[in-house]
C-alpha cells in the first residue's frame, strides 16, 4: 500500500485488511481509536476493541514533516524504517525491554506494537515522585545487551560495517548535531530562555573557552565514533515503565554512534530530575530527602550495573572465542587492564554527553518538563543554573573524574541532599 497519512477514522478499516490484526482483534466493528502522541515528531494511536478490552495495540506513524512545526519543516518519513529496524535489533538482545512488534510497513512508515498504556512514560512518573525499584536493573540490562552486542567487541567486523551502513540516519543525526551540540551554545534564534535567566548566566556557558572546546569535542565524538548501534534519544520520555516492567520506545534517532551517548542521556536526565525535586518535593508536601536520595542511588546503580553487565558479556565472549591475543602467562591481567581503559574512557564520554544533554535542555529549544514546568520562574532559574553549572563542570573536567561517586558528590555540591 503506497504511503497515506492515517487518521483516527481510517484506522478500523485499515486494520480489517491486515491479516496480522486478525490474530489480535476478534472483530473490527467496534474499535476505539485515540491519538495519544505527545511527541514532537510522529503520531501515536491506541486502538482497543470495545467488545473485548484485552484486545488492544499501539500504532505509530511517521509523517513527512516535523509534527510540532508542521509541513514547513520537512523530515523524511523514512525515519520510521530506522525506528522499525532499531526496535528489531534491540529485541534480538533484550526482548523483555522492547515493545513487541505485531506488524510494520516501511511503505506506510508505521509500526503496530504492544500497547503499553498500563506503563506510564517514565518522565511524568518521576515528576510525580514515583519510585521504580527495578528500573536501574532493567535499564542497565538494556544498555549492556544492546550496546555490547552491536559493538565491534562482539560482532565480526564485516557484519558490523554492514550495520553501520544500514543505520545511516542523516536527518535525525543533524537534529542532534544542531540542537544538542550547536544552537544551545551560541546566540541562536531557535533557543528559548526562561526570562529569569540572567544574561551573564547564559554567557557563562555560551562564551566560555574551555566549555566551547569541550562541547565541540563531544560533538566530534558523536559524529565520528561508530562504536555501537545506539538508541540516540534515550531520555526519560523514551521509556515507559511501571513497578514491574520497563520498555524502551522511540528509537528513531538510532545510528552507529558513541556508547556514552545513550548512557549519558539517561544519567543527564536523572540529574535534571534530581535538581528539579529540590523544588518539587516541597510542592508534593514531602520532606525532600528520601526521593532525591533514591534518584541519586538510581544513577549510581545504573552506571555500576551497566559496567558489570557489559564487562561480563565481554569476558564471556573472550572465553568462548578462545582468542590468541591474550593467550600468554600474564594475558588475563593485561586483558583486565584493557577493559579498565576502555570502560574509563566510556565513563568520561558518558559524563561529557550527559553534560551537553543537560545544558541544551536549559538553553535550547527542547525543554524537559521536570524543570521547565516549574511555575515559579525564579525558582526555575535557580534550578536551571545548577543544571548549567553542573553541566559545565562535567564536560570540562570529565577527564579528571574517575568514579560515579564523584559525580554524585558533585550533584550534591550543587543541590545539597538533606
Ligand atoms: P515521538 O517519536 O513523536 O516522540 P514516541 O514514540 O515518543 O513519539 O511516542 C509518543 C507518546 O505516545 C509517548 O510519550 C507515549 O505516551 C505514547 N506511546 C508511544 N508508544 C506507545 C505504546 N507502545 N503504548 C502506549 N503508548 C505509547
Ligand atoms: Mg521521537
Amino acid at each position: 500500500m503506497p504511503y497515506q497519512q492515517l487518521s483516527v477514522e481510517m484506522i478500523p478499516e485499515y486494520f480489517s485488511g491486515l491479516p496480522e490484526m486478525k490474530n489480535i482483534f476478534s472483530n473490527f466493528n467496534n474499535l476505539n481509536v485515540r491519538e495519544v502522541g505527545d511527541g514532537n515528531l510522529n503520531y501515536v494511536y491506541l486502538v482497543t476493541n470495545n467488545d473485548a478490552s484485552n484486545e488492544s495495540v499501539a500504532l505509530k506513524q511517521a509523517v513527512p514533516f516535523l509534527r510540532i512545526v508542521g509541513e514547513s519543516w520537512p523530515l523524511p518519513k523514512e525515519r520510521m524504517t530506522i525506528e522499525i529496524k532499531a526496535l528489531q535489533k534491540a529485541s534480538e538482545w533484550c526482548p523483555q525491554h522492547v515493545p513487541e512488534i505485531y506488524y510494520y510497513s516501511h511503505e506506510m512508515s508505521l509500526v503496530i506494537m504492544k500497547d503499553l498504556s498500563t506503563h506510564g512514560v517514565l518522565r511524568g512518573q518521576l515528576i510525580e515522585g514515583q519510585y521504580f525499584a527495578k528500573f536501574a536493573d532493567h535499564i542497565s540490562t538494556y544498555l549492556a545487551e544492546t550496546l555490547f552486542h552491536t559493538s565491534d567487541i562482539f560482532l565480526n567486523p564485516r557484519e558490523k560495517k554492514e550495520l553501520v551502513r544500514d543505520f545511516i540516519n542523516i536527518d535525525l543525526c543533524q537534529i542532534t548535531e544542531d540542537f544538542v551540540f550547536t544552537h544551545p551554545f551560541e546566540q541562536n534564534e531557535t533557543n528559548v530562555y526562561n526570562i529569569e535567566l540572567k544574561d551573564f548566566e547564559i554567557k557563562s556557558i555560551q562564551e566560555d573557552c574551555e566549555l566551547k572546546i569541550a562541547v565541540a569535542e563531544m560533538k566530534r565524538k558523536f559524529m565520528t565514533e561508530a562504536q555501537a548501534l545506539i538508541h540516540g534519544d534515550l531520555h526519560t520520555g523514551s521509556i515507559m515503565a511501571n513497578e514491574e516492567e520497563t520498555y524502551v520506545i522511540d528509537p528513531e534517532f538510532a545510528f552507529y554512534g558513541p556508547i556514552g551517548f545513550d548512557v549519558g542521556a539517561l544519567i543527564g536526565n536523572f540529574l535534571m530530575t534530581y535538581f528539579s525535586h529540590e523544588h518539587r518535593q516541597n510542592l508534593l508536601g514531602r520532606e525532600p530527602y528520601q526521593y532525591r536520595k533514591w534518584l541519586l542511588d538510581t544513577i549510581e546503580i545504573i552506571w555500576k550495573e551497566f559496567v558489570n553487565k557489559f564487562e561480563l558479556l565481554w569476558v564471556e565472549q573472550a572465553t568462548s572465542e578462545q582468542s590468541l591475543y591474550w593467550a600468554y602467562e600474564r594475558g588475563e591481567e593485561h586483558f583486565k587492564k584493557q577493559r579498565d581503559v576502555f570502560l574509563l574512557d566510556l565513563f568520561q564520554d558518558t559524563l561529557g554527553f550527559a553534560a551537553c544533554k543537560m545544558m541544551r535542555r536549559i538553553l535550547g529549544l527542547a525543554k524537559v518538563a521536570d524543570i521547565a514546568d516549574i511555575r515559579d520562574l525564579k525558582e526555575r532559574a535557580r534550578i536551571e543554573n545548577m543544571t548549567l553549572q553542573m553541566g559545565k563542570k562535567l564536560v570540562t573536567e570529565r577527564k579528571k573524574i574517575n568514579s560515579i561517586e564523584e559525580v554524585i558528590d558533585l550533584a550534591k555540591s550543587f543541590s545539597e541532599l538533606r
